[in-house]
């Protein structure tokens, strides 16, 4: 994991704005994401809680689901930016991390920031030993 964000400011600035539209009555923990493309497209979300608490959808899935609803693939994918309100940087929850190893390349950069602190990594990092698309072949 690296410190250096610089460069990423684009996609953290539209995830922090994301968050802004996080609804989350239940937890008031408060995230944003930002899936940016090579081709400068730009697709956000935010974690949407519900009262039966197992239906919430955390704000990269939001992100990341948008941005393949658009027609995206892992490969058009230059970074994704997940930010939170928490004390401490918030990392992708194990869900989260299991859709993220298939739909991003394991390179990608993945910036996490709290606005206090920042790193990136990749999915490789945060998830080893992955079961992915190639277990089914
Ligand atoms: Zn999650």
């Amino acid at each position: 994991m690296k410190e250096n964000i610089e460069g990423y400011t684009k996609v953290l600035d539209m995830a922090f704005q994301a968050m802004e539209h996080a609804y989350a009555p239940y937890s008031n923990y408060h995230v944003g994401a930002c899936v940016l493309t090579h081709d400068n497209q730009s697709y956000i979300g935010a974690n949407i809680e519900n009262a039966s608490y197992g239906l919430t959808c955390c704000a990269e899935r939001n992100a990341i689901f948008s941005a393949y609803s658009n027609g995206c693939r892992k490969e058009d994918i230059k970074a994704i930016a997940i930010v939170s309100d928490g004390a401490r940087i918030g990392a992708p929850c194990g869900a989260c991390r299991q859709v993220l190893s298939e739909l991003l390349m394991q390179d990608t950069p993945i910036v996490l920031s709290n606005g206090k602190e920042s790193l990136v990594t990749t999915i490789k990092e945060l998830l080893p030993m992955q079961f992915n698309e190639e277990d089914l072949k």
